[in-house]
């Protein structure tokens, strides 16, 4: 881990990061929201589920903040949980000497600089009861520094024109901005799973602007629950998706459908070049739309809801033994083995068994990656093209005389 440089400002206390509060516009869902004003109130209707990833996600903040807090020589004691596995640990140091370096590049400049961990930063002047938690801020001469660690490894999350970064950033210039003659504002999103470290500036006053010009606006209709259904890439985790028209008809405007909006699923032959293409760009998000309509409406179905034209039946189910043990017992009394053949564990799980050193150092020779299939994706994606063997690129002309 990086070198220990005092901080001169930081909250005493932790707070269970599991435990804090939400607002209706929260700055994670702003982009949502600023896009999609009614959001909000929809969503409000639906139970705040949490998932796996967001639990693992709590965890290893509370894991960062720990470290962040020994680095500053702060009172700590080592959060416990189940998710806090080697990786994990790799990560959250990744993300404290990446703070810490943030931190000795605005000393540079300014040796008066301080960082600020896991601050309640309050935007309410903006976005009614707005607020979030500031992983880590730092203030030195005129620019003040947000990072925001991203635990998750499912979508690369981008620092650029990132609405929940710059509304944190709102609510540290009304915290330090009468201080300190803050012009500019610096904000990394610091996402170690995927090597992601991205970047933004922006001036104290384009901030200004923004906030007045685009967010006051639509927090405003927000709370109220006015505007338009405005459907887009930000429509993914929100809670009313499945129940959504605007979202469907997003949705149904991909696919070939009949009249009555029911896709006419037409033989691929008989689609156009254009059409082809425009159903496999949107094919990932469709299926995923189709499976959240599925869940949505088996879960209302087993609450006794009835669809037009469907019914709940028994699903399938596969056979099962009643007790394991008597099975082996009876198989191996009649001479014969009753249990699997040892396999090797895969690498994933081997990874998390030896851990990610002893794996490396172990294993490291022993793997390799395949080829793998072609697959056809929008041109956007990030992966070079594939180029395939042509009579052309195959057989190259024979030099005379070779
Ligand atoms: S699914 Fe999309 S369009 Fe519908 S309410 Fe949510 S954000 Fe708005």
């Amino acid at each position: 881990m990086g070198k220990v440089v005092e901080a001169t400002a930081a909250k005493t206390e932790p707070v269970a990061h599991a435990d804090r509060d939400h607002a209706l516009l929260s700055a994670s869902s702003a982009h949502r929201w600023l896009n999609c004003t009614p959001a909000p109130y929809l969503e409000a209707k639906h139970p705040d589920t949490t998932s796996e990833a967001a639990e693992e996600g709590t965890a290893a903040h509370e894991l960062a903040e720990h470290k962040l807090r020994q680095l500053l020589d702060m009172p700590t004691t080592r959060p416990e949980s189940e998710w806090h596995v080697e990786e994990m640990d790799d990560y959250t140091d990744q993300y404290a000497d990446h703070v810490m370096a943030e931190l000795t590049r605005a000393r540079d400049t300014d040796p008066a600089a301080f960082l600020s961990i896991e601050e309640r930063l309050d935007f309410s002047h903006i976005v009614p009861d707005g607020f979030g938690t500031g992983d880590a801020l730092i203030l030195g001469g005129d620019t003040l520094t947000i990072v925001d660690l991203k635990y998750g490894k499912g979508v690369e999350v981008s620092a650029v024109g990132n609405p929940q970064m710059r509304l944190y950033a709102l609510g540290a210039l009304a915290t330090y901005g009468m201080i300190y003659d803050i012009e500019k504002v610096r904000m990394v999103i610091f996402q170690p799973r995927i090597g992601n470290v991205s970047v933004d500036e922006i001036t104290a006053d384009e901030l200004t602007t923004w906030a007045e010009d685009v967010v006051r606006p639509a927090a405003e209709k927000a709370i109220a629950g006015e505007g338009d259904l405005k459907a887009g890439e930000w429509c993914r985790f929100c809670r009313h998706a499945a129940q959504c028209p605007a979202l469907a008809a997003e949705m149904f405007a991909h696919v070939p459908t009949s009249a009555e909006h029911v896709p006419a699923a037409p033989d691929p032959d008989t689609l156009t070049d254009d059409q082809i293409a425009t159903i496999v760009t949107h094919a990932g998000e469709l299926k995923k739309w189709l499976t959240k309509v599925e869940s949505y409406a088996l879960a209302q179905a087993t609450e006794g809801h009835n669809y037009p034209g469907l019914k709940l039946v028994e699903g399938r189910s596969v056979r099962k033994y009643t007790d394991e043990a008597d099975v082996a017992r009876t198989v191996e009394a009649a001479g014969e083995d009753p249990y699997k053949p040892r396999e090797v564990l895969g690498i994933t799980a081997m990874t998390k068994h030896l851990g990610k050193k002893r794996f490396e150092d172990l294993l490291g020779d022993y793997v390799h990656k395949p080829e793998g299939k072609p697959a056809l994706v929008p041109e956007s994606d990030k992966r070079p093209a594939l180029e395939l063997a042509t009579p052309e690129n195959v057989f190259q002309p024979i030099e005379k005389g070779a």
